[in-house]
């Protein structure tokens, strides 16, 4: 039996495994086939190394058959890139994964670099996201960034861990239970990301270390004087959107993009806008058109050209609204300079 690309990239191996043959091929292409059981062997291989949970099959793919197309259920930019672009993101995905890499370890017992599996989730998500600011790329690699990808929450406490996530700025360190890199995967449409989310920060924390800066300030590395006053300004009425909802317990003209949480602070405002806009950009262009503007001027590129909107935040985050439920403090200090 054949099963196409498209109809299993998301599926759980697991599952898949116990309803398929070893005989069976999944077909990426014309040209590039692989057998089930040889996509079992990867899987058990990442088993013996401890990530257990909820591995989709376009990741045992890639790792068999190293076609980029296997990737693009991850990262749909893939599916845009022609000429020019497709060769900048080959060249830095070969440049941080292999010519020049960054730390990213396996934390179970000892650490230890990360399989393949892993780093490519990681870099595979970076040059997506900066494949039009390949200057943020080359600045980012200089900070000395590093992704600790735990096997457990045991390994994840013993590093520091703390919540399901997080970005330790004095080391310049994301951890993260490993298969937390997988969890939005488990559908057609890509959904939470907890790596985009931490990336937010460590961006925030990149911007901290190119201008020798005490405190992040809930910036991106790299702006221009323009990116950073249209964000700033942008932000501001977003900001203000909350304030009218948290004076008044309920909706004033619209409802803001954010949940409550992203209010608290200017890191955490940064790091759920940057989730966001890769996850929903159809509805954040909608609702917020200002502060989308100034996020595609920054990374120079529109990723509604290729993104289906994941509806899960929006929803979850206009319900919330609509309740009148209690909004919470917010400490987001707005640089009145701008
Ligand atoms: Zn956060």
């Amino acid at each position: 039996m054949k099963h196409p690309y498209s109809d299993i990239a998301h599926c759980d191996a697991t599952a898949f495994f116990a309803t398929s043959e070893p005989t069976d091929e999944c077909e990426i292409h014309a040209q590039a086939r692989v057998t089930v059981a040889a996509l079992q062997q990867t899987l058990h291989a990442l088993t013996d190394s401890g990530i257990e949970n909820a591995v989709p099959m376009a990741l045992l793919l890639y790792v068999q058959s190293k076609e980029l197309q296997t990737l693009q259920y991850f990262f749909p930019i893939i599916t845009q890139l022609r000429g020019q672009r497709r060769q900048r993101w080959l060249h830095w995905f070969a440049q941080l994964l292999i010519h020049t890499p960054i730390d990213i370890a396996f934390i179970r017992n000892d650490r230890h670099p990360a399989p393949l599996a892993l780093r490519c989730m990681v870099v595979g998500q970076l040059v997506s996201c900066f494949v039009d600011r390949p200057d943020v790329l080359a600045a980012f690699v200089t900070t000395a960034p590093s992704f600790w990808l735990c096997a457990d929450e045991r390994s994840y406490q013993r590093v520091g861990g703390i919540g399901g996530g997080c970005y330790v700025d004095t080391e310049h360190r994301i951890l993260l239970i490993a298969d937390r890199l997988f969890e939005g995967y488990r559908a057609a449409i890509p959904g939470v990301c907890p790596l985009l989310h931490e990336l937010g920060h460590m961006l925030d924390g990149t911007n901290r270390r190119l201008r020798a800066e005490v405190f992040c300030r809930g910036d991106f590395p790299l702006m221009t004087r323009a990116h950073q006053s249209a964000w700033r300004r942008a932000k501001r009425d977003e900001v203000q959107q909350y304030e009218q909802y948290r004076t008044n317990s309920a909706i004033i003209g619209r409802a803001p993009l954010g949940h409550p949480y992203v209010f608290q602070t200017d890191g955490e405002f940064l790091a759920g806008y940057w989730e966001m806009f890769w996850r929903n950009p159809n509805a954040f262009a909608r609702t917020a058109p200002e502060l989308y503007l100034a996020l595609t001027q920054y990374v120079n590129h529109d990723p509604r050209a290729y993104t289906t909107d994941y509806r899960g935040y929006v929803e979850g985050n206009a319900a919330f609204y609509a309740r009148g439920e209690r909004a919470w403090p917010r400490d987001i200090r707005i640089d009145e300079s701008l």
